[in-house]
């Protein structure tokens, strides 16, 4: 566990790292670890999203389970249980439905939308330059310390092949991207993906989550999901020494033919990156943003297993181009 960052309040973020010290002698020792990225508790009122981060975090700490096990063999799991603690804080002492940071003006706090401060199309649509608006991105890209303190942990991982950020509510598994319409290179392979977890999630409480791209809810700029989509990484970071030196001869045979190279085939990668919006669904009538204390187990126990078939996924089938 180390601190990663401090709030406009003088707090600490906190990055949890999980793997076993060893690899077991079933993988290739030889090689460096992939890593998958988790974040939760960027908007201070989503308090499932925090409950939902130290299941996955106590689990994979705990567990004797061979797919965590053997994933914490192969992986290093990064964790980000509370990217925005001044706000949580906030949540319990003033305004339960606070959604955004606490930074503050000359006429009190008004906060900035940490999920509209990141510098991906920054200030486009789906995002609000006036200061009491729930969606403020702030006065400039990445201006917030909590989005800075999560764009290191991720920059720290140069072989993040999955990252995910969780949310409150709807019940939603989002893939990127939301400031166009435009499909993206990897849309198939999200898609499968996304829609895999959704089914899994129904297998373990029946609960249906709707698997889609960001754009198809609403139009958002700047999120931490379409920013990681962005962050792409040669692929020799994932590679031992010997197989960067056959993969780069690959590469250039292949750039002989000129022909686009096929997603699958290039020299660099991207992580697959979702949002997950948790429960409760988006009926009106429904508890929102205040879940029953009863339904924090249930979330738990429906998103570890699609949170273990994401990572496996991200690692054996990384999203290259
Ligand atoms: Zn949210």
């Amino acid at each position: 566990m180390r601190n990663v960052g401090t709030t406009h309040e003088g707090r600490e973020i906190m990055a949890l790292r999980f793997t076993n010290p060893t690899p077991a002698a079933s993988t290739n020792a030889t090689l460096p670890k992939k890593q998958v990225y988790v974040q939760g508790g960027i908007h201070a009122r989503e308090w499932i999203s925090h409950a939902t981060t130290q299941y996955i975090a106590y689990h994979l700490a705990t567990s004797d389970d061979r797919k965590i096990t053997t994933l914490l063999d192969e992986a290093e799991i990064v964790l980000v249980p509370v990217v925005n603690p001044d706000g949580y804080v906030y949540t319990w002492s003033g305004d339960r439905l606070w959604r955004k940071n606490r930074r503050a003006d000359a006429r009190g706090a008004f906060g900035v939308d940490l999920n509209r401060n990141y510098p991906s199309h920054w200030g486009e649509a789906g995002s609000s330059k006036f200061p009491y608006s729930e969606t403020y991105m702030g006065p400039s890209a990445a201006s917030e310390p909590e989005v800075q303190a999560s764009m290191a942990v991720f920059n720290s991982l140069p072989r993040a092949v999955a990252a995910l950020d969780l949310h409150a509510y709807s019940q939603l598994i989002l893939r990127p991207v939301g400031w166009t319409r435009k499909y993206q290179l990897h849309e198939a392979q999200h898609a499968a993906v996304g829609d895999a977890m959704a089914k899994i999630i129904k297998n373990v409480h029946g609960k249906d989550y709707i698997s889609e791209r960001e754009i198809d809810l609403y139009p958002v700029s700047a999120s931490a999901t379409d920013w990681w989509y962005e962050q792409s990484r040669p692929l020799k970071n994932l590679l031992g020494d010997k197989d960067v030196v056959q993969a780069e001869g690959e590469a250039m045979k292949k750039k002989k033919h000129k022909k686009p190279l096929p997603p699958g085939h290039g020299t660099i990668f991207r992580p697959y990156s979702y949002t997950i919006e948790l429960r409760p669904s988006s009926e009106w009538w429904g508890p929102g943003f205040v879940l029953d204390k009863r339904e924090i187990i249930p979330t738990g126990e429906e998103i570890l297993p699609a949170f273990l078939y994401f990572a496996r996924t991200a690692i054996e089938n990384v999203l290259t181009e």
